[in-house]
């Protein structure tokens, strides 16, 4: 159940309320908004009716969580989650944007990529560092090397760092250095790695996998959130269908539905929904019209030379011109004119 607190409760009625659900064994969670403080305790109602808390002092409503998602749901939160990565607000009105090459390849790559990045306005820099390949033979990620590498870019562009944890033995070596954790698709339901995130205390950006149902994946989340760690975004990447002329397929419409079904910020990858170049622009612009929060775009300065994911990344020039077309559809969203 979430219990709403009314908007000037005061400490001890909020403890009061902690103290009743801890007599039944429930663990209650105190979440803060804008508007009023609620507290989150999913499963509650196995052990307690709701009218054994509504009447105490300073609660405002009791509202059942009838999802099997019990901190995913929208109904578990007083309203949309913002997660903040290193100043930039996921999940606000402006449309966050996350972008750099597939994977670290050297000091100059990375660098030249950031520096257009960072001039173009763009705050997040992504980029792997240890990189799941579908070939054992194929590049792996520079590792520990290009954390270090990263770390450099952060300074000197002043940008904060989106990179992939893709096991749990080199999680705590790139949560030092991230300023956002991205599991990756093929990790969606690695469940030792979701409860490490879990227990991470730096945001967490959790792709959706190839062949993963909205369920599935907001289960996935749950995971995360369970261990504690509130701040996880979702990213739509494209998934496994019949479709042969892309490497996979946007799925447009998991973006509002699962911002129905979640208050987490929902964001989209139209890099390897697609794979291909000349389809990434429209396909983002395709996400940013269906509600998306925010892009993360795969963007190298000589895409022909790149050791990952060459065909799907912009070349500086695409980059510009996507990020000026998806502002201006965002700025027709909120302008309400639609
Ligand atoms: C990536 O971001 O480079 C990546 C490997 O993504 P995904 O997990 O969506 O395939
Ligand atoms: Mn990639």
């Amino acid at each position: 159940m979430l219990i709403l607190m009314e908007p000037g409760a005061t400490l001890a009625q909020i403890q009061a309320v902690l103290a009743v659900l801890e007599g039944a064994g429930i663990r209650g969670t105190v979440q803060e908004s804008p508007v009023a403080v609620s507290i989150l305790a999913p499963n509650a109602s196995r052990a307690l009716k709701a009218d054994r808390i509504e009447p105490m002092d300073g609660v405002s409503r009791v509202v059942p969580i009838t999802s099997p998602f019990k901190l995913a749901s929208a109904d578990g939160a007083p309203g949309r989650t913002v997660v903040e990565v290193r100043g930039v607000a996921v999940g606000g009105p402006e449309l966050a944007v996350m972008a750099g090459p597939c994977g670290v390849e050297s000091r100059e790559q990375l660098f030249t990529v950031a520096r257009y990045v960072a001039e173009s306005g763009t705050r997040l820099l992504r980029a792997g560092a240890f990189k799941p390949r579908t070939s054992p033979y194929a590049f792996q990620g520079m590792g520990t090397e290009a954390l270090r590498l990263l770390e450099q870019a952060r300074r000197e562009f002043d940008l904060g760092i989106v990179t992939e944890a893709t096991e749990v033995e080199t999680f705590d070596e790139v949560e030092r250095t991230a300023d956002l954790i991205q599991v990756g698709a093929r990790n969606m339901q690695n469940f030792a790695l979701l409860k490490r995130a879990g227990r991470s205390g730096k945001p967490v950006l959790l792709k959706r996998g190839p062949a993963a149902t909205l369920e599935e994946w907001l289960f996935a989340a749950e995971y995360v959130l369970s261990e504690g760690n509130r701040n996880v975004i979702l990213c739509e990447r494209g998934i496994r269908t019949w479709s042969q002329h892309a490497r996979n397929t946007l799925d447009v419409s998991v973006i509002p539905a699962a911002k129905l079904l979640t208050h987490l910020p929902v964001i989209a990858d139209p890099s390897h929904a697609t794979g291909r170049r000349d389809l990434v622009i429209p396909c983002a612009r395709a996400a940013v019209a269906a509600g998306a929060d925010g892009l993360i775009v795969e963007t190298h300065c000589s895409p022909g030379q790149a050791l990952s994911d060459g065909p799907q990344a912009l070349l500086p020039s695409d980059f510009f011109q996507m990020l000026d077309q998806v502002q201006r559809i965002r700025a027709v969203l909120a302008a309400g004119s639609l």
